[in-house]
């Protein structure tokens, strides 16, 4: 186990969003100074950071010089360049390490790491040329044919009904390695978030139920009702994934438990997870503070969930018609509301997310989804074509 960063150390972060935005907060609640490192400005991270950086990635100059100036580094991202990650690492320590980023962020090595591990993954097969394409047999298909790196929020991913698509889905994909996965029938899609400390112990949340609309997480909720064998299996294989990995800091694991009752993990995410938003509110200690305890080898916090929660998240079409009516939402009881600091509302993008806590998860969910609706007050005269989304 290596030192301890103690309060009134400095934490660097790599990536600007809202991810890093709610660890820094964090962080300073513990007494941390935080340094954020990204190609942006007024970034949702800057915003409450102590210092903001903006710089390219590849710009391994300024990534040392920032290496230099803080005391250990983790990231909110799993798209920053490993070699940024290798630079850091001549300097301070670096949590997660490059070698789970390396893993995570390329979907051919991470389900080849979950296979290797014993652990049940979505059938596939990796694919590095349309002539591969052909090999494909009609038992693989329906599928889903995804870019190997850079994929995220359903992006860089293709549903092909039959081997006829097969060929325009690569096309669109325009890229040189992909996995086409076998097209799951799930009941539910679930994950679970998990932290571990330098000193090896874990914290496990959920299984947390998610719901999503075109590919963007929508909803969360937990706890969950499952049969507790369920609940067990997906906490267990949590556990192998992070021992295995050997994970310092918070990592995701997404699931679908299929219409047989199997669970399959779809992807992981070695950073909090939108599904983890809701512990900032329902839980002892949250996911950004775990992810603080551990990059700073302080010991993790209870991760005892105080009340059933519902997480919504709230996506850039809400504003599309003028501002929210925030009055109307947040006047519901045992509602918090949690907004990014992003200058544009776009359609699709991520500009905050409301929890509700309640005394079941059935009614947190209830509470939830009205309050949203509620925001579209307003504009009830004009309602935009999915008011729910
Ligand atoms: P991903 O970016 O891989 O997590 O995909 C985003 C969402 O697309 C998932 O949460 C699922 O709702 C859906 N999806 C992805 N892969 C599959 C699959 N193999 N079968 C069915 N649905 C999928």
């Amino acid at each position: 186990m290596s030192g301890v960063i103690l309060p009134g150390s400095t934490i660097g972060v790599l990536g600007s969003g809202q991810l890093g935005r709610m660890f820094t907060i964090a962080a300073r609640r513990l007494g941390y100074r935080v340094r954020v490192f990204s190609p942006d400005d007024d970034t949702p991270t800057g915003q409450v950071a102590d210092v903001e950086i903006q710089s390219a990635y590849d710009d391994l100059d300024a990534v040392a010089d920032f290496a230099r100036q803080v005391d250990v580094v983790t990231f909110e991202f799993e798209n920053v360049p490993v070699e940024t990650i290798d630079v850091v690492d001549r300097f301070k320590p670096v949590y997660p390490g490059g070698h789970v980023l390396h893993t995570t962020q390329h979907r051919i090595r991470e389900k080849t790491f979950l296979r290797s591990a014993g652990v049940p993954v979505t059938p596939f097969r990796a694919v590095y040329s349309i002539d591969e394409l052909k090999a494909v047999r009609d038992e693989e298909l329906p599928g889903v044919l995804k870019t190997a790196a850079w994929g995220y929020d359903g992006k860089g991913q293709v549903k092909v009904d039959s081997s006829d698509e097969l060929e325009s889905a690569w096309r669109k994909l325009n890229c040189n390695e992909a996995v086409l996965e076998r097209f799951v029938d799930f009941e539910k899609e679930l994950s679970i978030v998990a932290a571990r400390g330098q000193d090896g112990s874990v914290a496990i949340y959920g299984p947390i139920i998610n719901t999503h609309q075109n590919h963007i997480l929508d909803l969360s909720v937990t706890p969950s009702e499952f049969p507790p064998t369920i609940s067990k299996e997906a906490i267990d294989i949590a556990r192998v994934i992070l021992t295995k990995l050997n994970v310092i800091g918070v990592l995701c694991i997404e699931f679908f438990l299929t219409t047989d009752g199997k669970l399959l993990v779809n992807e992981l995410a070695p950073r909090p997870h939108n599904s983890g938003h809701l512990t900032i509110d329902a839980h002892a200690t949250c996911q950004f503070e775990q992810q603080v305890r551990a990059v700073c080898g302080l010991p993790l916090g209870s991760a005892t969930q105080l009340r059933p929660a519902a997480m919504v998240n709230l996506l850039g079409d809400i504003w599309q018609q003028g501002e929210p009516d925030w009055k109307e939402a947040l006047a519901v009881g045992d509602l918090k509301l949690h907004l990014y600091g992003k200058r544009e509302a776009r359609v699709g993008r991520k500009m905050g997310h409301l929890t509700v806590l309640e005394n079941s998860p059935y009614d947190a969910e209830q509470k939830a989804l009205a309050a949203r609706r509620a925001l579209l007050a307003r504009h009830a005269d004009k309602p935009l074509a999915d008011a729910n989304a």
